[in-house]
């Protein structure tokens, strides 16, 4: 039976170390790092997950500024907010909620946020800089797999990890870091994708099975070595509650595959909070990168 991996709990100290980095950061400031969150139109996801990342931020004393702009608006509308928010001091870090209204062409939005202030690790400069193994912003959900295996104890180097789903957020941006040269990385990697022929010949070679493709069910018991970590990033709607609560699962058949692996996360519980949990890292470490310009008292590391 395996052991749970906690995301939700680790996330938490995490959160807790960052709420206690920034009240020493004022202290030594006067300031408080800043997020723009801006959403676009009302997508019910996209709204519960604003709302969760200025949670966070209020509750890690981070300052938060949200901006709503109605589906229907023209993309110049949203190019000339992010333009104010690059400007405005206020705000260390710019997040636009993807995914956007179809009128917007989300790469040209991304490229318009200053790479300084690009929390979400998503702009070419950043990406560019993770293949290149220079220190940039990373994006959140892979940045906190890598942390989760590093504080539940199951350090990737030396290991073979096997990634499901090749997306430019989680996929293969984890893929680099995985494959950096540096402790807690160091793996030998394999990526798999639909082209893949016999996904299970592959995942069952893991002893690390990180699974991101959007589909409840992708990895059942059999597709998974005995004792191997697997990491379940998958978030997906199978149902509603008789109250209208949305009933989430990721993509591993956690019943079964619980009892063959030697640990697992939960969906959810899992990778998700750690996302969010990042995010506030990736906001701090912008304020103290724009700060450090300033004051030498401000030092930076990843
Ligand atoms: P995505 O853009 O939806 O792409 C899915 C990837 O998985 C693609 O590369 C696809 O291959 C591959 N794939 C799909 N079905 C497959 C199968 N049966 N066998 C092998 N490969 C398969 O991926 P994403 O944005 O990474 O999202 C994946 C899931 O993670 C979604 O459920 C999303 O909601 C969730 N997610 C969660 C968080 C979080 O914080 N918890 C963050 C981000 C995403 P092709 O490239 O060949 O199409």
């Amino acid at each position: 039976m395996a052991e749970i991996i906690d995301g939700k709990k680790i996330a938490a100290e995490i959160r807790e170390e960052i709420r206690r980095e920034v009240e020493g950061l004022k202290e030594t400031s006067g300031k408080v790092p800043g997020l723009a969150v801006v959403l676009v139109g009302n997508d019910p996801a996209s709204e519960v997950y604003v709302r969760m990342k200025e949670k966070a931020c209020r509750q890690a004393g981070i300052a938060s500024f949200e901006h709503r702009l109605s589906a229907r608006s023209a993309p110049d509308k949203l190019l000339q907010l992010i333009d104010g928010l690059n400007q405005d001091p206020r705000v260390n870090g710019i997040l636009v909620q993807l995914p956007l209204p179809g009128q917007f062409e989300e790469g040209k939005i991304i490229e318009a946020i200053s790479p300084e202030k690009d929390v979400d690790g998503f702009h070419p400069v950043n990406a560019g800089k993770l293949l290149l193994g220079e220190e940039g912003f990373l994006p959140c959900t892979p940045r906190g797999i890598m942390e989760l295996l590093k504080r539940s104890g199951r350090l990737p180097d030396g290991k073979h990890v096997v990634v499901v789903g090749r997306s430019n957020i989680v996929g293969k941006p984890l893929a680099l870091m995985l494959l950096r040269k540096k402790k807690g990385a160091n793996a030998t990697v394999t990526i798999c994708h639909t082209g893949t022929k016999n996904l299970g010949a592959f995942t069952r070679q893991a002893d690390i099975l990180i699974v991101s493709a959007g589909r409840a069910g992708t990895i059942t018991a059999a597709m998974v070595k005995d004792g191997a970590v697997v990491i379940d990033v998958g978030v997906n709607q199978i149902g509603k509650t008789p109250e209208g609560k949305r009933i989430l699962a990721g993509d591993v058949d956690f019943e079964g595959v619980k009892e063959k692996a030697g640990a697992i996360t939960p969906v959810p519980g899992g990778v998700g909070p750690m996302t969010i949990a990042m995010l506030l890292k990736n906001t701090v470490r912008a304020f103290k990168l724009q700060q450090g310009r300033k004051s030498e008292r401000i030092t930076v590391s990843e």
